[in-house]
């Protein structure tokens, strides 16, 4: 693929790290490629970051044909900037068009894409501990039409944005509230996607939470509302007993976490036995009044590992290991996060490190 380039000439510089906040700062540039059916994937292009003009009648806007991505960029004590599993961010793109109806994309020129965009802004990558660059790859329809016929047209974009750290006060246990009313994805939906869709039906049960004092809602299945599915935007995972549980991807309505399943893979490494199955909301409720819910956690790549401390379900409330993290997540979150900023070594050939300019 060869990228064309415009540099940005004013150029802006990162903030300070108590500025940058989470998704308000971009950087200098980004990349855009556009679709046409006759052309196929075209004009490759690194540009100043700024506004993308678009008709009024672009079917993104009125029928929602959109789908992103999420990972980061790392900086390194040595001052190398890494990435972490590019290529399965890469393949769930294309995993996410083809649910939409939206081009697929050649994978080695999404990573490429990638890396190239990031090699360009490198300065933006911050180093102070927990910050990193966080890159949102996103694909989205531009048709110039009313009429329901197909997506023929659309544009991929990357746009990048230096965050600060998730937990700035240290990972604190957060409080969950079972939703009852409200799901997030069914069988057969767009719930193993990462498209917009999702998080617009999500926004209510999200917004009701948080007034009633909750940091996130943990969904439950849309048919019999009785299996846990995922926690806000993250996947869930329970200690219980000896074992860890987490959501099986069998239905096709849980995002398949990048995190999950760097956790799964990590958690078997250390030998510990973990079951990707259906996992009943009494199955939790009983094990928390029996003492041997041991620890729950979302995993995904903004927190990495974001410890439950409390779970509200039917006016009830379960405490979670005295409100405290516990040592499996801990663990989880210290290794995962030592191999993402490179303080420890990498014996799974996760990271991607890009040369310097
Ligand atoms: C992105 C996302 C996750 C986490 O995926 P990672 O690849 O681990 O970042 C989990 N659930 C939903 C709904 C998501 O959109």
């Amino acid at each position: 693929m060869r990228i064309a380039f415009t540099r940005n000439e004013r150029p802006g510089k990162l903030p300070p790290t108590k500025e940058l906040g989470w998704g308000t700062v971009f950087t200098d540039h980004m990349f855009l490629m556009d679709y046409g059916d006759a052309e196929g994937w075209h004009g490759p292009r690194i540009v100043p970051f700024g506004p993308i003009v678009l008709s009024p009648a672009a079917s993104v806007l009125h029928y929602g044909a959109e789908v992103f991505e999420g990972l980061k960029a790392y900086r390194r004590a040595d001052g190398v900037v890494q990435l972490f599993r590019p290529m399965e961010n890469a393949l769930r793109l294309n995993l996410s068009c083809e649910r939409i109806g939206l081009p697929r994309l050649n994978p080695e020129d999404t990573v490429e894409a990638i890396r190239e965009i990031v090699r360009t802004d490198q300065s933006w990558v911050p180093s102070d501990p927990g910050t990193s660059l966080y890159i949102r790859p996103f694909v989205f329809a531009t048709d110039p039409a009313l009429a329901l016929h197909g997506i023929h047209r659309a544009t991929f974009a990357i746009i990048l944005s230096p965050v600060g750290s998730y937990f700035p006060d240290g990972l604190k246990p957060v409080r969950i509230m079972i939703e009852t009313e409200d799901v997030r994805a069914v069988r057969g939906g767009t719930g193993y996607t990462k498209c917009g869709g999702n998080y617009a039906a999500s926004n209510r049960a999200g917004d009701r939470a948080m007034e009633k004092g909750y940091a996130q809602v943990l969904w439950l299945d849309g048919v019999e509302r009785r299996y846990v599915e995922e926690v806000g935007a993250m996947n869930v995972m329970f200690k219980i007993g000896e074992r860890v549980v987490t959501p099986s991807l069998a239905d096709g309505s849980i995002l398949p976490g990048i995190t999950r399943k760097s956790c799964i893979e990590m958690m078997r490494s250390w030998g510990m036995a973990v079951e990707e199955r259906k996992v009943g909301v009494d199955e939790l409720t009983r094990a928390a009044e029996d003492g041997t819910l041991e620890e729950a956690w979302g995993t995904g790549t903004a927190a990495v590992i974001s410890p439950i401390g409390e779970l509200s379900y039917g006016g009830k409330s379960y405490v979670v290991n005295g409100t405290e993290i516990g040592p499996t997540s801990r663990r989880l979150y210290d290794e995962l996060t030592g191999l993402q900023w490179g303080s420890r070594p990498d014996p799974f050939g996760w990271t991607v490190p890009i040369p310097k300019s």
